[in-house]
C-alpha cells in the first residue's frame, strides 16, 4: 500500500477539515519528517476567525489555504543518498526554506531574511513554504500542520536524545523568538527586562530573560496569563491602565532609571509607546510583536535621539543562536517555565478546539499532535 499524508486545512472560518494527499516527493537537499508536534501560531488567531491568509517578511508565513503551521519537531522518515541525516533522527525545524548564498544565509541569520523565502528560485512561482513544496515537485509537506512534512537540511537541528520533543517545540515562535532577540539585545545576569502584550512571543522573552538571570516585569492585564507568568517565577507586575504605571515599572529598577531592555510582543501602539517611556537612557527596545497594519505615531527624537534607544527586531531564530537556544531549552528550569507555557495539547484531529482556546486568550502556547 502506498503511503499518503494527511494535512490540516481550513476551508473557511470557523471550519476544518483534515484532507489526504499524496506522501511528499523531495529532491536533495531535502527530507520529509514524520511531524510528531505542530505549535499553534498565527493559525489559530486571525487564519482561523477571518481566513485571513497574511505574508510576512516576503511570504513566509502560510498564504494558501491548505498552508496551516510553520513550527515544529519530529522524526526524519526519508531521505536521499547523500544526506547528513538518516531516517530516525529526532529534529527540530526551523521554517522555510534555503538558499545558502544570501546575505541571512552567509551571516547566520534569521530565515525569513533568506533569499529563498523572499523571491521566487528560478523558474518558480511561490516562495518560502509554498515555495519548497514547489521545488521539491511534491503535492503536499510544504507546511507544518500535516502528519508528514518537508524540510530544508540546513533548517534542521538534530536534538539529543535527553531532549523532550514537547521541550524541543518551543524552539521556534516562543521560547526559540525570545532567546535570538535577546542575543541581539545583549540581555545578561543583573539587567531588568520590561515585557509587554503577554502572549506566547512574550512569553519566551520571559523564558529567555529568568534564563539568563534578568529581571522581569510584565506590562500585563490578562489575569489568566498573569497566572503562568506566576508559575514561572516572575515577580514584579504591572497593570499598563494604572495610573503610576511608569513609576510602579521605574520603582524596579536601579536607581529607578528604568529598565536596561524592553520587549513589546504585541505590535500594538499602546504596548508599543509604553515600553520606548519606560526604556532607561541608551537601553534597548525591541519589538518581536506581529500585528499587520498597525501604526506607530512617535516623534523620532523624543523616541530615539534624546533617549539614546537601540531599536531592534527580527522574526524566528538566527542561524548563529541555534545551538545556544537548544542548549537553553535542554536546562530543567527552562523546562519547568515551558510546562507552564505550554497549556493545552491536542490532537491534529481536534484543530478546532485548538484554535478557540487560542482565540480566546486563556491560554500560553497550544500544541497539536499531528500524528493522532
Ligand atoms: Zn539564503
Ligand atoms: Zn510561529
Amino acid at each position: 500500500m502506498s503511503k499518503s499524508n494527511v494535512v490540516l486545512t481550513i476551508p473557511e472560518p470557523h471550519k476544518f477539515e483534515l484532507v489526504e494527499r499524496p506522501f511528499p516527493k523531495i529532491k536533495a537537499g531535502y527530507a520529509v519528517v514524520k511531524h510528531e508536534i505542530a505549535p499553534v501560531c498565527l493559525e489559530g488567531t486571525r487564519i482561523w476567525t477571518k481566513h485571513d491568509f497574511e505574508k510576512f517578511a516576503g511570504g513566509m508565513q502560510s498564504d494558501y489555504p491548505d498552508g496551516l503551521g510553520h513550527e515544529g519537531v519530529g522524526v526524519v522518515e526519508e531521505v536521499l543518498p547523500g544526506s547528513n541525516f538518516k531516517k530516525g533522527d529526532r529534529v527540530l525545524i526551523f521554517q522555510g526554506d534555503w538558499c545558502g548564498q544570501c546575505h541571512a544565509c552567509r551571516n547566520g541569520l534569521s530565515l525569513p531574511y533568506c533569499d529563498a523565502n523572499i523571491t521566487p528560485k528560478p523558474g518558480m512561482t511561490r516562495v518560502a513554504m509554498a515555495g519548497m513544496q514547489d521545488w521539491n515537485e511534491s503535492e503536499s509537506g510544504g507546511w507544518a500542520m500535516a502528519k508528514y512534512r518537508i524540510a530544508a537540511e540546513p533548517h534542521m537541528y538534530k536534538i539529543p536524545d535527553s531532549l523532550e520533543f514537547k521541550y524541543a517545540a518551543a524552539g521556534n515562535c516562543s521560547v526559540g523568538v525570545g532567546y535570538s532577540n535577546q542575543e541581539i539585545m545583549n540581555v545578561k545576569a543583573g539587567d531588568t527586562v520590561l515585557v509587554g502584550g503577554i502572549g506566547f512571543i512574550a512569553m519566551g522573552h520571559i523564558i529567555s530573560a529568568l534564563y539568563r538571570n534578568a529581571t522581569v516585569i510584565a506590562l500585563i492585564r490578562n489575569p489568566y496569563r498573569k497566572g503562568l507568568l506566576e508559575k514561572m517565577g516572575v515577580q514584579h507586575f504591572v497593570d499598563p491602565n494604572a495610573d503610576d504605571w511608569l513609576e510602579q515599572v521605574k520603582s524596579v529598577t536601579y536607581e529607578e532609571r528604568g529598565p536596561d531592555h524592553a520587549a513589546e510582543c504585541s505590535g500594538i501602539a499602546f504596548y508599543q509607546e509604553k515600553v520606548c517611556e519606560a526604556t532607561r537612557m541608551y537601553g534597548n527596545v525591541n519589538f518581536s510583536g506581529h500585528t499587520p497594519g498597525a501604526r506607530l505615531d512617535f516623534s523620532p527624537l523624543d523616541y530615539i535621539t534624546h533617549p539614546g534607544h537601540t531599536f531592534t527586531g527580527q522574526h524566528d531564530v538566527r542561524m548563529r543562536d541555534r545551538e545556544g537556544l537548544v542548549r537553553c531549552l535542554m536546562n530543567k528550569d527552562v523546562q519547568r517555565m515551558i510546562d507552564a507555557m505550554v497549556t493545552h495539547e491536542f490532537p491534529m484531529s481536534k484543530a478546532g478546539e485548538a484554535f478557540d482556546v487560542q482565540v480566546s486568550k486563556k491560554c500560553g502556547k497550544v500544541y497539536l499532535y499531528p500524528q493522532q
